[in-house]
């Protein structure tokens, strides 16, 4: 008889519940017991689910309240100096502060570094680790939560991060090799199974990520030594697991897979057919399971399964012949800007005007409570197509007024009408469906809700037009056009699986070059077009890199290249990692790009540097993922670290990411002595 196991569960709750009780504690509007409560709430819940939806021997500590990744480091004492004082005195103060920074009674503390996990759209942080280390059980949170769930009756297998991918994903602030510190880590895993074998755990999984990659000499290594040494003294039983990769990806643990389809009311039958969340996919395994016993025991169910699959593959639904046919006659100049970045870059100055070291912001604004409120009221027809209008339009209006302000030069609508980046396009192009509760988690208490891309894209009308040319009409100073790209409004869907993703990316790529057509017609100077996923999509074995990048670029280059030269396109994309794709980045050949730097303090820029870069770039000055407020010096120094490296006429100044997480009084704060640092910097190199 087969056991039935997942490798971990989404965490979230189907009503994103963690996400509510984690804010509500940081609001200071619920005490740390009600959210621990809450959080006990949540786990019992889904071990429950999943015996049963028949899993014989669901995970434990698979759950987070913020990242696995910060779990596993606070849990094994990599806890940098500067948080120690405060994580000893209060643990969970200490624990968000390492996720999110503290500014509080005195204390100024930056937050760890944040980067993707793997090939997906959720960011862990960063471990902070330095030659000589020392590693302790800081926290025994996975036997705790083992012992939890033993007391409720339910037997679990508890989830570590291997040694070895915790060393991986973390860096060191001194330069030094993080892997000289494997023999000083090791024995703390014994120990941890040691108390895990203790509480009577059969089973630990030992994730390893890390193993679908392409891995040199010394992290395989270290993998042989960790492992050798893991084997010995009293311990549970080990199963080593890898997600992503050709090791199997069913049920990637950390990215938080969506959940049940059972609230799912808004897609129709035939529709819900075709898919399969955690709770289904258990389900699958379950009837997997049971078809290995006997296989005429399941026989209506397996044919049931396989008339789903062909609905799908005769559909019209999926199939339309206009766009398969605009893709068959696709021609190669049509991928290509007029004139070269340096002619472009002239005709833009002189067109746009603007000063050394632009400033400008990377699209959205607060969005705040009131925001929220007046969309859900739209949505649930509370509020007339015509107020809803108007409010938006009284938001955009004051967050042009407040950049004209603060003084950007480069200004944007805000956003406000926009519920995700990638759902509001999916919701205006064909070829898209949603779900109410598909919630993935992307870091801390912020979730997405992916798309379902199953049929043909076209996009029927303008998706953004109205919105950037009302803004623009409210001011002189350029307002840029926002548009989500087509490698990222594909990487952050779910895709269909009945053709190649490459062409699904061209059909996306074709209906945004229409709607930039339509920008630029309508008097928008400036285009941002982001791909804040395009390095996610990199296939995580090298070989297949090459063929990746060819068609990603292509589509990115496809969507913006229909335009004029004096038309300035920017792009952006946030993340750490660009050596690997610096050539690609370069052959998008957009006139801007603004990338997240300030985590990092501008050790990214690296790859930019190495390469030469050839167009402009605005390194991000400030960490958006946090509240905190940094100041001008602060900024400027991170800017004269910049001018250091690259010439100061492709600079542009500007934070990490957008700030729609953010709320107003610190946006502005941080605004303001971003565009002071971008004027003393101008008036230094005036002088
Ligand atoms: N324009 C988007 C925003 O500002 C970009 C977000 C992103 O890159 N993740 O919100
Ligand atoms: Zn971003």
């Amino acid at each position: 008889m087969a056991l039935v196991t997942n490798l971990g569960f989404p965490r979230i709750g189907a009503k994103r519940e963690l996400k509510r009780a984690v804010e509500g504690y940081w609001q200071g509007d619920l005490a740390a017991e009600a959210l621990q409560e809450a959080a006990r709430a949540l786990r019992l819940r889904h071990w429950r689910l999943q015996r049963e939806a028949g899993v014989d021997l669901p995970p434990s500590n698979d759950f987070s309240l913020y990242d696995q990744v910060l779990d596993a480091a606070f849990c094994v004492d990599a806890v940098p100096e500067r948080y120690r004082a405060l994580a000893d005195a209060d643990p969970l103060a200490g624990y968000f502060a390492l996720a999110r920074g503290h500014q509080r009674g005195g204390l100024d503390l930056r937050a760890l570094e944040m980067t993707k996990w793997f090939d997906t759209n959720y960011h862990y942080l960063v471990p902070e680790l330095h030659a000589g280390q020392r590693f302790r059980l800081r926290d025994d949170k996975p036997v705790r939560e083992y012992l939890e769930a033993k007391a409720a009756g339910i037997e679990t297998r508890p989830v570590l991060i291997g040694p070895v991918t915790l060393l991986w994903l973390s860096k060191t602030t001194d330069g030094s090799d993080r892997f000289d510190l494997l023999d000083a880590l090791l024995p703390v895993y014994a120990e941890l199974l040691r108390r895990l074998h203790d509480a009577g755990a059969g089973w630990v999984q030992v994730d390893e990520p890390v193993l679908v990659l392409d891995l040199d000499a010394r992290v395989r290594d270290a993998y042989a030594r960790a492992y050798a040494a893991l084997a010995q003294g009293p311990r549970p039983q080990l199963l080593l697991a890898t997600y992503f990769g050709a090791l199997g990806d069913n049920l990637p643990l950390a990215a938080g897979l969506p959940v049940d389809t059972a609230h799912e009311t808004a897609l129709d039958e035939e529709f819900r057919g075709w898919l399969a969340f955690a709770r289904q996919k258990l389900e699958e395994l379950r009837l997997l399971a049971d078809a290995l016993a006997d296989e005429g025991a399941v026989a209506d169910a397996l044919a049931q399964a396989r008339a789903r699959v062909e609905s799908r593959r005769r559909s019209p639904r999926v199939h339309r012949p206009e766009v398969a046919a605009r893709l068959q006659g696709l021609a190669e100049v049509l991928a290509q800007r007029q004139s070269p970045y340096p002619r472009r870059a002239e005709l833009q100055q002189e067109a746009l005007g603007l000063p050394p070291f632009p400033t400008t912001t990377i699209g959205s604004f607060p969005q705040t409570h009131e925001v929220r409120q007046a969309r859900a009221r739209h949505r649930a027809g509370k509020l007339s197509d015509s107020d809803y209008r108007a409010f938006l339009e009284a938001e955009t209006e004051r967050c042009v007024r407040i950049q004209e302000e603060i003084g950007l030069d480069v200004l944007v609508h805000g956003e406000f009408e926009r519920n995700d980046m990638v759902e509001y396009f999916g919701e205006q192009l064909d070829g898209f469906a949603f779900t109410r509760n598909g919630w993935v988690q992307s870091y801390g208490s912020r979730c997405v809700k992916p798309p379902v891309i199953y049929g043909d894209v076209a996009r029927p009308a303008p998706m953004t037009v109205r919105w950037s040319a009302y803004a623009q009409s409210l001011t002189q100073r350029p307002m840029k056009g926002m548009l989500t790209g087509p490698v990222t409004i594909l990487q952050w869907s779910f895709v269909r699986d009945d053709q190649p993703r490459a062409e699904t990316c061209r059909q996306i790529a074709l209906a945004l070059r229409d709607e930039v057509q339509d920008l630029e017609a309508a008097g928008i100077r400036a285009i941002q077009i982001d791909e804040p996923a395009l390095r996610e999509g990199l296939p995580l074995r090298r070989a297949d890199w090459a063929a990746y990048l060819d068609w990603a670029v292509e589509s990115f280059r496809l969507s913006a290249a229909g335009v004029r030269d004096e038309t300035q396109i920017h792009t952006h994309m946030c993340y750490s990692e660009f050596n690997d794709i610096i050539e690609a980045v370069a052959a998008m050949d957009a006139d801007v790009i603004s990338i997240e730097t300030s985590r990092s303090r501008m050790e990214l820029l690296d790859a930019f540097v190495r390469f030469r870069y050839p167009n402009g770039i605005g390194p991000g000055v400030y960490d958006i993922h946090s509240p905190r407020v940094p100041d001008a010096a602060e900024m400027l120094e991170l800017l004269q670290k910049a001018c250091a490296v690259i010439p100061p006429a492709q600079l542009w100044v500007n934070p990490d990411c957008g700030l729609k997480t953010r709320a107003w009084p610190e946006t502005r704060a941080a605004l303001e002595a971003m565009v002071a640092a971008a004027r003393v910097l101008r008036a230094q190199a005036a002088a």
